[in-house]
């Protein structure tokens, strides 16, 4: 029945014999049981993507949350320590799906930073040990040793299925356009199965926490793909290649060229310096669109996630030694292929450059997919995507460095009742997500759907205050350099004075680039 619409067929206000009653015997009735005895009642109407929905049902609807990374899962955990029904969707055959595909990458936030609080209170009953809490782990250990774990805990496990991708949130019979009444429709949720299969699951809310892995932004100018970027598409390595590993092949003793200028790009240029090391014609190009890499450079000593800020420093050295070319300035307008090299062309202020190399990584920063959203009202900021009421919050042309200050709920509300982006999606374009500020956006949304508004208005964040910024990329400028000293850790809550909070870059984002 691949193709299908499962729903399609079936009336959502049937009730009556097993048939019509999507699963359950006796539908509407005290006696209805699921029709198999592995479901329960709520999960079997759900899952066929029907029941007897009507207002008093409504509220026993489950709360489906798009993917099961580390936000999701999250979610998942404070639904269930406050006793809500819920159903968790991932796309990918396993959890953590998108961090596993980063694996190889080692995370800059320690392990204290990287679990959620609910997740630990489920995980601990079940003799698991939190992973040493200054450890860095990969994407591959965060998954083993954490998401899988957590999506084993009984409160969770039959709650999350794999292989199953949205394709769409409505509300049900209720298109975007339509106002009156648009609240008494429960939303609704259409899945596409491993098998091809559609099916549509009702539900009282919608946490969208499907990440923006996957949907990387173009190497061309502009935002917009360069002229033969897609024609390229064998030349491209992704985001984050396995450079040691899996994709060393692709450049060990050839060219690669890295475009970008993000915490990904210097991950992948550091990898490749040290392939060059026992490689030799090893070659490293790093070309970045704005005349300024002070924002990754970073600060160094000064940054409070060491790992962040020893990425940064490591990258300055290289290129001061000149294992790695950087060429500023570089704005990509059209790639071609040429035999196994592809050339890229490009502006620069001193002119056109054509860099040809075997293999281009386009480490520029990903976009949130909003297709999904179509059809429900969602309030987004035209530039970062993000939620209106955070947008200024993190917009990364003023924000890298001060600081992004615990937010929840309120902030993250859109007109559509019950709908909310959190985690990695929620920061649409805007590179500076991090773990913990995802996983108190849940704590707090998860408290509104309970009915518990003191603590979803409750914020907190538990973090270093962090000093990542050098305005001069040659060091010499330290003295003005933004949260410059080392600070204490800082708990932020209700009424923290704007500018507490987790600094995440330059102070004035990219307007401190000038
Ligand atoms: C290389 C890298 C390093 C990072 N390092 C750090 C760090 O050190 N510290 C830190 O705090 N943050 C870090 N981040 C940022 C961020 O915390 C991670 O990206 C994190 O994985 C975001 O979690 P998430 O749950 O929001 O999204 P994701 O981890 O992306 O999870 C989303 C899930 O949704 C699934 N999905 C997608 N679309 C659909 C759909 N339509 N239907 C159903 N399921 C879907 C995906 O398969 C995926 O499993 C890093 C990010 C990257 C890329």
């Amino acid at each position: 029945m691949a193709g299908d619409t499962v729903s399609d067929t079936i009336d959502p206000q049937a009730s009556g014999d097993a048939a019509s009653c999507c699963g359950v015997n006796a539908c509407c009735t005290d006696a209805e049981q699921a029709a198999d005895p592995g479901r329960t009642v709520l999960e079997a109407k759900t899952d066929a993507g029907c029941g007897c929905v009507n207002a008093d049902d409504r509220g026993a609807l489950p709360v489906v949350v798009i993917g099961a990374g580390p936000v999701g899962l999250a979610a998942a955990a404070h639904l269930a320590e406050r006793g809500l029904e819920f159903l968790v969707l991932e796309a990918g055959d396993r959890v953590g799906a998108a961090v596993a595909a980063w694996g190889h990458v080692r995370l800059f936030s320690p392990w204290r930073y990287d679990t959620d609080a609910a997740a630990r209170r489920l995980l601990e009953p079940t003799g698991w040990t939190a992973p040493p809490a200054d450890d860095l782990p990969t994407g591959a250990d965060l998954v083993r040793d954490y998401l899988v774990p957590l999506s084993r805990v009984p409160a969770l496990a039959d709650r999350i299925r794999t292989g199953a991708r949205v394709v769409a949130i409505s509300r049900d019979g209720a298109d975007a356009t339509r106002s009156i009444g648009r609240d008494e429709h429960p939303l609704l949720v259409r899945v596409r199965d491993a098998d091809g299969t559609v099916r549509d699951v009702r539900t009282r809310a919608v946490i969208d926490a499907s990440g923006t892995w996957g949907r990387s932004n173009p190497i061309g100018h502009s935002g917009l793909p360069a002229p033969g970027e897609e024609d390229a598409a064998p030349y491209l390595a992704g985001p984050l290649p396995d450079v040691p590993g899996r994709d060393r092949a692709r450049f060990a003793g050839r060219h690669a060229l890295v475009v970008g200028a993000g915490h990904s790009a210097a991950g992948t240029l550091l990898a490749l310096a040290e392939l060059a090391e026992t490689e030799p014609g090893t070659r490293i190009t790093w070309a970045v669109r704005g005349t300024s890499v002070a924002r990754l450079y970073g600060g160094g000593d000064a940054d409070e996630l060491p790992a962040r800020g020893a990425l940064g420093t490591r990258l300055k050295e290289a290129v001061a030694a000149g294992r790695v070319e950087l060429v500023r300035g570089f704005a990509v307008t059209g790639l071609t292929a040429d035999g196994d090299t592809v050339r890229v062309t490009g502006t620069t202020p001193d002119g056109e450059r054509v860099v040809t190399a075997h293999t281009v990584v386009g480490a520029t920063g990903f976009r949130p997919d909003l297709e999904l959203l179509r059809e429900v009202r969602v309030e987004l900021d035209p530039a970062t995507e993000a939620p209106v009421r955070l947008a200024p919050l993190i917009d990364p042309n003023f924000h890298s460095c001060g600081t992004v200050p615990p937010h929840g709920e309120r902030v993250l509300a859109h007109p559509e009742t019950g709908f909310y982006l959190a985690g990695m999606k929620s920061y649409g374009r805007a590179p500076t997500f991090l773990l913990a500020t995802g996983y108190e956006q849940v704590r707090s949304i998860v408290a509104a759907l309970a009915g518990d508004r003191e603590a979803a208005d409750t914020v907190h964040l538990d973090l270093p205050e962090t000093g990542v910024c050098s305005t001069d990329p040659s060091g010499a400028d330290e003295e003005s350099a933004c949260c410059g000293s080392a600070a204490e850790p800082v708990t932020i809550g209700v009424g923290a004075p704007v500018g507490v909070g987790f600094a995440t870059g330059q102070a004035h984002g990219r307007s401190g680039d000038a």
